[in-house]
Order: structure tokens, then sequence, then C-alpha cells
């Protein structure tokens, strides 16, 4: 009895591998998994700051009719705190600046007209305006950023500001990628009629770019000594092996016989789903195999359905590798499987995002994928899926931090 789809993703789950943390510098540190919980080193902001260029009055000289203040004396970022001596007076003070002591608000350039050796007040001054606070944002010791998250570039400004020119981040899994079948020849060749270039694997190769991993390309042949004898050399240095092709019931998919042979113990082969369904996942050790359908889309569900979720798992990434989007079309689908239907989104007026399921003409088609945006998970146990239905949907390219 073959497995359906969630029975599936919830197996690669359970088998989520720890690849460890490493450090890395500051500047290398853009889309990695943060390792450590980022904690402020001081109060967010560190000191009462002035937020406007403008001057610094105590309010209680306003309140009590003064309009007119003569400057004392001037306040620039960069300085230590100064002390307003005579409180009918003020301090000139920019941007950045500590608030100087003796005072309690701040007025804006704009809201005062130069007067005399002074400014004059425009406006009905409130008290503590212009002032970020110490600590507002934050106290000292606060959590800035949970471990787990993807470093984006506005943390990078946050690692800046607490001192972290090392950051440490959750490793990378080491990756091979390889193809398999004679029908398959370099990108740089030109095939015979009976030949295809063996694209699948740049497609994976830059999938995981995208999220930093570089992986290793490979490719097998369909003889069984070939696959044997690359699996054995290879699969000690990888921490995931990810195939293409051979897994299927044809008379040369040998991949899951000979990973059998091998010790790899086989999680699942074969799920209740279009396109991927001869999909194999094994594990040996801390090394896990995914090994894909050949078929461009099929390859694609599964990477999409089984390796992202698994590798956000393991990296204890906190995200979701799906989101809800409401049909748009109906879509009529009999065979008992959880169909992954090619659909383009866009938002409606009300603002919902609603996927349009466009077919293409199966899973070998590469061409229709390219104009999609991902998959709609239509679920097994049912023919007819209506417009305005909501099910979950998985992009192809990366729509979650
Ligand atoms: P298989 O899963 O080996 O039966 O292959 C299914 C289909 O996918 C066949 O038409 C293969 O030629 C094609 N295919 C297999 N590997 C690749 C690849 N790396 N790139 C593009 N097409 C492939
Ligand atoms: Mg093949």
């Amino acid at each position: 009895m073959m497995i359906d789809s969630e029975e599936a993703l919830r197996i690669i789950l359970e088998n989520r591998i720890d690849f460890g943390t490493e450090p890395v510098p500051l500047s290398d540190a853009i889309g990695r998994i943060l390792a450590e919980d980022l904690l402020a080193d001081r109060p967010l902001p560190p000191f009462d700051r002035v937020c406007m260029d403008g001057i610094a009055i105590p309010h209680d000289s306003f309140a009590n009719g003064q309009r007119h203040f003569e400057v004392e004396k001037i306040g620039a970022a960069g300085q230590p705190q100064q002390t307003l001596n005579d409180s009918s007076k003020c301090i000139e003070v920019m941007t950045g600046a500590v608030l100087p002591k003796g005072t309690d608000t701040v007025i804006r350039y704009e809201d005062l007209k130069p007067k005399d050796e002074g400014f004059e007040v425009m406006i009905q001054a409130k008290p503590k305006a212009n002032i970020h606070f110490q600590g507002e944002d934050l106290a000292k010791g606060g959590l800035l950023i949970p471990k787990g998250q993807r470093i984006k570039a506005i943390d990078i400004n946050l690692l800046a500001s607490v001192g972290k020119d090392e950051v440490e981040v959750k490793r990378l899994p080491k990756v091979a990628v390889i193809s398999s079948g004679d029908e398959l020849v370099e990108v740089n060749e030109v095939p015979e009629a009976h030949q295809i270039r063996r694209s699948n694997v740049h497609m994976i190769l830059a999938r995981l770019k995208e999220l930093g991993i570089r992986g290793q390309d490979f490719h097998i042949t369909d003889d069984r000594e070939d696959i044997a004898a690359t699996f054995e050399r290879i699969s000690a240095d990888f921490d995931v092996l990810m195939m293409s092709g051979g897994v299927s019931k044809g008379a040369f998919d040998f991949i899951p016989a000979v990973l059998d042979e091998l010790g790899f113990i086989k999680l699942f082969h074969g799920v209740q789903q279009r396109p991927g369904k001869p999909i194999w996942t094994g594990r040996k050790g801390n090394a896990m195999v995914f090994a894909f359908p050949g078929n461009p889309v099929s390859t694609l569900a599964c990477f999409h359905q089984y390796v992202m979720p698994w590798l956000n798992a393991c990296m204890g990434h906190d995200t979701e590798h799906r989101m809800k989007v409401q049909l748009r079309n109906e879509v009529l689908f009999k065979p008992d499987l959880t169909y992954f239907a090619q659909a383009k989104i866009s938002f409606n007026e009300e603002g919902t995002c609603e996927a349009e399921v466009i077919h293409g003409h199966g899973s070998g088609d590469l061409k229709n994928p390219s104009s999609m945006d991902g998959f709609i998970v239509l679920p097994r146990g049912k023919e007819t899926y209506s417009a305005g239905e909501v099910y979950d949907f998985i992009p192809f390219y990366p729509l979650f931090p």
C-alpha cells in the first residue's frame, strides 16, 4: 500500500539531521540560518537620543510662557552628554546627539524662527517631543532575533549594531546532485536525435544556490555497476544525495535496488501523488537520499514538497514552505492521488491570493512551469476541485525568508 504525500512528508520530517553550526564573518551571514539567539548588548537605543535637528529645552520653561530661547551651546552627535546650565536658555542639538541634561523636549528647526542670539518657538511644544528614549525599542539583554531565523539584510543591521563581526549560523549540508540515464548529455553538447541535455541537475543546483547551498554535480549511466561504484565512491562525503531519474518501474531503473544493497534504509518508495509518484527516499546514518523521478516537473514537485521542508527542519529554520491560496478555476482530477497542479498566482480585488491552474502537458513538459509560480496541492479523495476552495500552495522560488 502506497503512502500519501502528507504521510511521506511526516516521515521525511522525522528524519531530520542536525548539520551542526559554524561561525561566519558578518559579511557572509546574509541568507544563513541564525544558530544563536541574538541579544541586545546595550539598551536600544543606548541613550536618550535626539531624533530631530533643532533645540533642546526644559519643557517647564515653555509651559511657563517662555517662547524665546537663547542658545547656550551646541550638542552634536558624537559628543558626550551636554548639560544646560541656565534653564531659560536652550542647547542647539543635532539628530543622534545625547539629550542634554536639564532638557526634556526637542523642537525642530522647522518649528522655530531664528531671533537674536537664539530661536522663537512657533508651535505648541509637547513635552518629551522628538526624543527616542533609552531602551524604548528593547532593554539590554532583550531578544533581538530568535535563532532559527534566516538572516535578511535588515538583520545584518541588528547584528552589526550589537557588535557581531562573527555570527554563529547553521552549517549548510554538503549536497551531491546526481543525474542518471543513458539518454543524457552535457549542456554544452549537441544531443543526437535520441538524446536530451541533463537539465534537471542544473535546476536543482540553482534552487539549492538560492538557499545558499553549493551542490556538487555528478552523473551516472543506467549501468548497475556504475551506479553502485559512484555511490560507494561519493556517499561518505555528502550529507545529502539528490538524484533524478532511475527510480521508476523501467527495466533500467536500478537505483532503489543498488541503494538497498549498499545499506541505505528505505524510508518510502512511491507516494500517491502526481507528479513524482515513484520517488524513493532513504537514509544511511547521517546521509539522506532523495531519489526523484527524472521528469522535470516530477523532480520539481518532489524537491518542493519534501526537500524544502526537510532542509528547513534540519536547520531549525522556523518557516512554512507553503501557504493557503484560493483556487481560481475548477479542476477535475479523477485518480486517487494528490495532484500537485501547476498554477499562476495573483491577488484579486479583495486582496485574496488566487491560484489559476494551467496543467501543461504532463510531467515531461519543462516549458509550462517556467511561466507558473508554483504548485497548488489538491488532496486525494476528491474528483472536482471547485473555484473558490482554499488549498495549500508551494512556490517554485524563494517566497518565504
Ligand atoms: P526516469 O525517471 O529515469 O525514468 O526518467 C523520466 C524522464 O525524465 C525521461 O524522459 C528522462 O529522459 C527524463 N530525465 C531524466 N533525467 C533527466 C535530467 N537530468 N534532465 C532532464 N530530463 C531528465
Ligand atoms: Mg532514466
